[in-house]
């Protein structure tokens, strides 16, 4: 079960701001002069393209797939949707988008990034198509006995009949937008969150696809919702660690620019951590990583962390001096001492040696720990620059090595 607090719903905010914006907008559409009118006729088209560009410049298959099926939507929208849903060609192609679009972003949502024009890029493609013949041979030949299944009524609530999109298809977009809203809490990643705004966007098309201003206006909001989504991964990309997700050694550069005049610097690293990875296996060494980088992530008194490479961690304690610095190191190196991770035992490499971790073996799994060594220095320090007080927050940390590791010095 996912554990939701409010600086985890944070990641929601971009496409909550510009779907509250879309409706704030919707009622001076009507005041648009007809040269601003073709132009939001457009918009989503424009909005797509740059998205699509965009997602092809940083490999980023999800969120293409994504701005392609919307403009798909907003292209049959315009074309074969505006002026009703009426004959059994214009009810199949409705009732097929609005099943097919909220199932497809899931699991977009759902998969892994694998690239634009990659083999999996193209299954991709290829399974999407497979899923709209399908839908359109079922129609085709069970249309009649299908109809009442999707078009049913479950609830008698009026609001929902001024609804186009019937209530068991309602039901289930529904679901499968609560199910993207739960891997994107999980998983903090923009392109989910943008797959969320994106899918409750075209959902609210759905519901209206026959409004002049609805389908433009909201799938030129899925697009934008998508195209900051790929920037924002792209800013995460270039200054977050990939393994841990925290701020990465060229967030640490930045950071060391912004700071005062006082500021202490702590330089981290895991003990022996080579022979853990020799005894347990990288994988279980990447493992114990995160959750190094969790606890440090969490580090009282302001301080702000970093990887600064392999099993080395930065953190900056703006305003601070060394002496204020400590205890919180302290405690955060008794954390990571306490904590143990239990791994099965299948997972480690067979020709393991004894090695640095507690273990205590019970039903198959063994409890693995690490520690770690911390330096600490502070500005005025050499009277250097921050670079300087690196420098001797290192060298500090080679004297917490040296004494036998697992404590801090300054
Ligand atoms: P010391 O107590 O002196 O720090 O010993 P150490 O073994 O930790 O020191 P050293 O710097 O020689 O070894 C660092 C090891 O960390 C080497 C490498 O195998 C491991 N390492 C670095 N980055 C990663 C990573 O991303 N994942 C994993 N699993 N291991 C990593
Ligand atoms: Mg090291
Ligand atoms: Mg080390």
């Amino acid at each position: 079960m996912v554990k939701v607090t409010a600086k985890k719903t944070l990641i929601f905010s971009v496409p909550l701001a510009l779907l509250a914006a879309a409706f704030f907008m919707l009622p001076k559409l009507a005041e648009l002069t007809p040269a601003h009118r073709e132009l939001l006729l457009i918009s989503p088209y424009l909005s797509a393209m740059i998205g699509m560009f965009l997602s092809v410049h940083f490999h980023r298959g999800r969120p293409f797939t994504a701005l392609l099926l919307i403009s798909i939507l907003y292209f049959l929208s315009r074309t074969h949707l505006s002026e009703g849903i009426i004959g059994f060609d214009h009810q199949g192609l409705y009732l097929g988008l609005s099943l097919l679009l909220p199932f497809n972003f899931a699991l977009l949502a759902a998969m892994r990034e694998k690239g634009v024009f990659s083999v999996a890029g193209r299954l991709r493609l290829g399974f999407i198509l497979i899923q709209t013949a399908s839908v359109w041979l079922l129609f085709r030949h069970y249309f009649e006995e299908l109809l009442p299944l999707l078009t049913r009524k479950l609830f008698p609530f009026a609001v929902l009949d001024r609804l186009l999109l019937p209530q068991p298809l309602l039901l289930l977009a529904s679901l499968f937008i609560l199910l993207i809203a739960s891997l994107t809490v999980k998983r903090q990643l923009p392109i989910e969150s943008g797959l969320l705004g994106a899918l409750t966007a075209v959902v609210i098309t759905l519901s209206k696809i026959t409004s002049p201003d609805i389908p433009p206006l909201f799938c030129f909001a899925a697009g934008l919702i998508i195209t900051l989504s790929i920037l924002q991964d792209s800013y995460n990309m270039a200054f977050r660690d990939d393994l841990t997700g925290m701020p990465s050694r060229r967030a640490l550069n930045e950071n060391l620019h912004g700071l005062g005049r006082r500021y202490a610097v702590a330089m981290l690293d895991v003990d022996h951590f080579k022979r853990f990875n020799d005894t347990y296996g990288h994988d279980v060494g990447d493992q114990v990583l995160k959750m190094v980088a969790k606890k440090m992530m969490s580090v009282g008194g302001n301080g702000k962390a970093f990887r600064y490479g392999g099993e080395e961690f930065t953190v900056l304690f703006p305003g601070k001096r060394s002496a204020d610095a400590l205890p919180h190191l302290e405690e955060l190196r008794r954390a990571i001492e306490g904590y143990s991770l239990a791994i099965r035992n299948d997972d480690r490499p067979r020709d393991a040696k004894q090695g640095e971790g507690k273990r205590g073996s019970k039903s198959g799994l063994t409890e693995v720990s690490v520690t770690i060594s911390i330096g600490v220095a502070e500005s005025g320090e050499r009277q250097g620059g921050p670079a300087e007080v690196m420098k001797a927050a290192d060298k500090a940390l080679y004297r917490a090595k040296s004494k036998g590791r697992n404590q801090v010095c300054s």
